[in-house]
């Protein structure tokens, strides 16, 4: 399909309407006034007519002849557009006739009365149309009248017309004029904030994600478009900037235990060190660490499929709680935390469990991760509305409150070196959030630094598909 500049398809658009506007409006004005002066000038001819026509009857009557002495003699008793008449006798034998034009079709002597234009002295024969009327006196034709008159074109009313009809097209014209710029100018001012958006989508696209310039538009929708355009780059360049993060922390990450690896081996190869099951206990754990790295390096893929793929079923909720809290036990015995639990007994719910488990193990190895010997946290959940609220609070180190809007963002860890040193590389609340959005609920979290955190996640109730 060919394109077309949206400046272009506005400007043609814009032209198309004032055009047929501009040539139907006119041309109705102008037929209308057409018609109206066309049905007033006949009326007035008929008038003319009529009276005259009147005028030969009653004195006709009076007088039982055509002879005699009281026919007019001039044509001053003619009236624009009248320009002639020719009486003849009831046998069609001719008694007089008055004429305003010259003989043998001379010019033509303007006819008295309104719209009489005396320097309008020349005839147009061709022009002339005639029409006659019986004479009747008490039913009986004494005689006949020929009438002929000047064709609406060369009455002041149609002259009067012309003149308006050329004035409405002059200013039809100079509105065309104006209105093209106004298109112009409309077409400019709108099209250029959707071009700079697209432009900042290109260069978004290209790799630069800020702007210096501030665009601003004074239309709602377009204004809506800059700012969406503006935040897809902030949110691309902060996630350029997590991936970026993330790479620099694995090759840290992954370097460090190497190092230490290959330091003890070379120890133990040179003779330096003996190979005592302490040291190599310590280069297992090194090993150990990596593989948890990669582990975590692993869980990036699955953020994408996480949400994607449940399977759904009618399942018991709170067994799923238990479960997960019966693996984390142990881990929190160890560290001395106490884990305190409230689950809701036989809460049953459409969803996926074995999912539903992978977000509580996240939110309960974050509480104890983040939460030092001594500390406790409360694992709750209740059945509310045919769904359920589960609430993990630790008294652990909290979350700032900077921080806190980002952390479900994948990559992101709230303090680099804290987050390095316990190992995170800051997805799992990432795979978190897209479970609980693909069961269709929400996940917030709040905390008062120092004091600890409290995950509140809320999965609405479903029928299954
Ligand atoms: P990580 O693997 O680093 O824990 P997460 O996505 O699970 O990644 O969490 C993101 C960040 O949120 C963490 O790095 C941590 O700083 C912060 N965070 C998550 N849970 C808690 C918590 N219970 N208390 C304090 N900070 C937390």
């Amino acid at each position: 399909m060919k394109k077309h500049s949206l400046r272009s398809k506005l400007i043609f658009h814009y032209m198309v309407i004032v055009v047929v506007c501009m040539l139907v409006i006119p041309t109705a004005i102008s037929e209308l006034l057409d018609r109206q002066f066309k049905s007033f000038a006949n009326e007035r001819l008929t008038g003319y007519m009529n009276e005259l026509t009147e005028y030969f009857a009653s004195t006709y009557a009076g007088n039982g002849s055509w002879r005699g002495d009281w026919l007019p003699r001039g044509a001053d008793f003619l009236r624009w557009p009248l320009v002639a008449v020719r009486l003849t006798d009831a046998d069609g034998r001719f008694v007089r006739s008055y004429s305003l034009m010259h003989k043998r079709g001379g010019p033509l002597r303007a006819p008295a009365g309104k719209g009489g234009r005396p320097s309008d002295n020349i005839s147009y024969p061709n022009e002339l149309q005639s029409g006659s009327r019986d004479i009747l006196v008490e039913g009986q034709k004494v005689g006949e009248l020929v009438f002929v008159w000047l064709p609406f074109n060369r009455s002041p009313e149609g002259d009067f017309l012309r003149k308006f009809n050329r004035i409405m097209y002059y200013a039809v014209a100079v509105m065309l004029i104006i209105s093209a710029m106004i298109a112009i100018f409309m077409a400019y001012r709108i099209s250029a904030p959707v071009l700079n958006a697209a432009r900042r989508a290109q260069q978004i696209s290209a790799g630069r994600y800020r702007m210096n310039e501030q665009m601003e538009s004074d239309i709602t929708e377009l204004q809506t478009l800059i700012e969406s355009v503006d935040r897809l780059g902030e949110s691309l360049e902060a996630q350029e900037e997590l991936r970026k993060r993330l790479l620099s922390d694995m090759a840290h990450e992954l370097r460090n235990p190497i190092t230490i690896i290959k330091s003890h081996l070379e120890a133990i190869e040179d003779g330096v060190w003996e190979a005592s099951p302490e040291r190599i206990r310590l280069t297992v754990s090194e090993v150990d660490r990596l593989s948890q790295l990669i582990y975590e390096a692993e869980k990036l893929t699955s953020i994408e499929g996480a949400g994607r793929a449940l399977a759904l079923e009618d399942t018991d909720a709170s067994a799923v709680m238990e479960k997960a809290a019966l693996v984390f036990d142990p881990l929190y015995k160890n560290k001395g935390v106490e884990l305190k639990r409230d689950i809701e007994a036989d809460v049953m719910l459409v969803m996926d469990g074995a999912k539903m488990r992978q977000v509580v193990e996240n939110l309960l190895s974050n509480a104890l991760r983040y939460t030092d010997a001594g500390g406790s946290v409360c694992f709750s959940m209740r059945g509310e509305a045919g769904g359920m609220v589960v609430t993990v609070s630790d008294s652990g180190i909290g979350i700032a409150a900077k921080d806190l809007p980002y952390i479900f963002e994948r990559f992101y860890r709230t303090d680099v070196s804290r987050a390095r040193s316990s190992g995170g590389l800051g997805i799992g609340l990432a795979i978190v959030k897209a479970i609980v959005e693909a069961h269709g609920g929400t996940i917030e979290a709040d905390s008062v630094p120092g004091k600890g955190s409290r995950f509140i996640m809320k999965i609405p109730g479903k029928s299954r598909e």
